[in-house]
């Protein structure tokens, strides 16, 4: 039978290492989950290396690995799979099946409940009541839920997703059990705190509380949900204020470990990743999206030394980098030495990839293109996505094709630094408008030829309500113009524009993916392109170039 590791986060309380010594102990005596270890990744003993190395002892090559935490958070989703990654190279050949968090779970639900009635049903049990100074009155407390407030604390993320599941099980708790109201709260990193918490209950009527840690052991943090209640309770003594005991070593539990290890044995592990801080920007939280994870060090862990790059420097900076049309060697060399210097890039679709594979490896690429939601908004998170590195106090390169300015929005990303006092410098690239006709032989100006060129964006075509491009007169001038972004409305500029006087025999190129290997050129007579682009197959991307200056294209030998 697989072997089975169950992982913990590791805690200062004794209590704490002993209740989950006990559930580990309690789910091996059941005998239904194969070989079981339990270990931690930091502060208690044993370490997650010794519970691996135990079972690889026992010949076990294939594990799963069962995160014991209640929500997916930096810990679930980061610090157990780096650890995990750890013991893989310790162990070559070593694989693993990782579980999913335990919560939200009915098995869960129930067990709070019962903590909550424990609690309702005065301290003499397991619960603390902390002050009941009309409890004579209420005489019936552990019947009377409906006069009964309950505060599920949860330990609190930067993770806005976990602390969205504390909400949930708060919610769910609520539902169908008869208490008052169920509000969420929290003991560390998020709001509310638990002094909050109980200040809006009490706001709303509240006369008796229950303090619910949604907490598995014992532990630091819930000894503090203890210290703050009671402090909250003696500046309230006309109020009913207990607080219920944590999950705790239980069947339950027991029960739920075994579920997630049947579902990591049946690979279906349904975790949610549709709000995750690490794949989805969630504002506020962009310096998650696709943050590499390191291990934990375990004080009883034989690690060598861990750097730390780039993490500690106080001031963080955007530079607004234009990389040129797509090989390696067009972007300036200014700009490559920002690069070489960048802790985070942030990459566009017509940069040049081919930079990419000269990062250090620590260095935190987020694609562009991928930042999630709508178009509209696409902008808006890049902006944040620099801001929130930066101030971060990272190195942040945004990297752009060709040049910054044209038609690439930069501007608009250092409007959003400035304007959020993050410091912010221009690297002007070699834009595809004057190196795409280059490229393919075609100069965009002449002596005695053409003494003007201009650099049209065609995404929308001539009429557009939009538009602020006078057509009318790019045709009744005589030089060069470059349209980018034009593939689907080449036909249409091209007839506007001999509407208005170019001359229908005026030449013009297309050329698509200009220093790339397949780099192409279709020529064609103004009145001629739209068709001929079209047979051709022109996509983006690709720049038309028309005028005088294209009849003089070099299309022989290159140096
Ligand atoms: N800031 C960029 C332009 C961004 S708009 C620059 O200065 O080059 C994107 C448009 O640029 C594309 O639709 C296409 O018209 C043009 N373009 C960018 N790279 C190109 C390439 N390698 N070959 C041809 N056209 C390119």
């Amino acid at each position: 039978m697989t072997g089975l590791v169950i992982v913990g986060h590791g805690t200062r309380s004794a209590a704490g290492v002993d209740q989950f010594a006990a559930l580990v102990e309690r789910v091996r005596r059941r005998g239904d989950v194969g070989d079981v270890e339990g270990g931690f990744i930091e502060l208690s003993r044993p370490p997650l290396t010794d519970a691996v190395g135990a079972l690889v002892a026992r010949g076990h090559r294939a594990l799963v690995a069962l995160p014991l935490v209640l929500t997916a958070a930096g810990h679930g989703k980061g610090d157990i799979p780096a650890a995990m990654a750890r013991e893989q190279e310790r162990h070559p050949g070593l694989s693993y099946r990782y579980g999913r968090p335990l919560g939200p779970h009915p098995l869960l639900h129930d067990a709070l409940e019962e903590r909550i009635d424990v609690a309702l049903a005065g301290a003499d049990r397991a619960g603390t009541a902390l002050a009941a100074a009309d409890r004579a009155g209420t005489a019936l407390a552990g019947a009377d839920r409906a006069g009964t407030w309950v505060a599920l604390i949860g330990r609190g993320s930067t993770d806005p997703d976990a602390n969205a599941e504390v909400a949930k099980v708060a919610r769910l708790l609520w539902e169908g059990r008869g208490y008052a109201g169920v509000e969420p709260g929290f003991v560390s990193l998020a709001q509310p705190s638990v002094p909050a918490v109980l200040e809006r209950l009490r706001r709303l009527g509240a006369r008796r509380i229950v303090v619910a840690p949604y907490f598995l052991f014992a532990g630091v943090l819930p000894d503090r949900i203890v210290a703050q209640s009671a402090e909250f309770a003696a500046a309230h003594p006309d109020l009913d204020v207990r607080v219920a005991e944590v999950i705790g070593d239980c069947d339950a539990l027991a029960d739920l470990v075994r579920e997630r290890y049947a579902e990591a044995l049946g690979g279906d592990i349904r975790m949610n990743c549709d709000t995750c801080a690490y794949r989805v920007l969630m504002p506020g939280f962009a310096d998650k999206v696709g943050r590499p994870q390191r291990p934990h060090d375990h004080p009883d862990d034989p690690v060598g030394h861990h750097h730390h790059h780039g993490h500690d420097h106080d001031h963080g900076s955007v530079a607004v980098v234009g990389g040129g049309p797509g090989p390696d060697d067009l972007i300036t060399v200014r700009g490559k030495a920002l690069l070489d210097a960048a802790d985070v890039v942030v990459v566009d679709r017509l940069a040049p990839q081919g930079l990419l594979a000269g990062l250090r490896p620590d260095v935190l690429v987020v694609d562009a293109a991928k930042v999630p939601r709508g178009p509209s908004m696409a902008q808006e998170s890049i902006n944040a996505a620099l801001v929130s590195h930066a101030r971060a106090g990272r190195r942040v390169v945004r990297l752009k094709g060709g040049d910054p300015y044209v038609f690439g929005r930069g501007h608009e990303e250092v409007q959003a630094c400035t304007a959020a006092g993050v410091p912010v410098t221009v690297v002007p690239g070699v834009s595809s408008a004057i190196a795409a006709p280059a490229l393919a032989g075609v100069p965009v100006t002449h002596r005695g030829v053409a003494h003007d060129v201009t650099v049209v964006s065609g995404h929308l075509p001539p009429g557009h309500p939009d538009s602020l491009v006078d057509w009318a007169a790019l045709a009744r001038a005589r030089g060069t113009v470059v349209l980018l972004m034009a593939v689907d409305t080449i036909a249409k500029i091209a007839s506007v524009l001999i509407e208005h006087g170019r001359a229908p025999e005026t030449p013009v190129l297309a050329v698509q993916d200009a220093g790339q290997a397949d780099q192409r050129s279709v020529p064609a007579r103004l009145d001629e392109i739209g068709a001929v682009a079209a047979r051709e197959g022109v996509g983006p991307p690709a720049v038309f170039v028309l005028g005088p200056v294209v009849a003089l294209t070099t299309t022989g030998p290159k140096a």
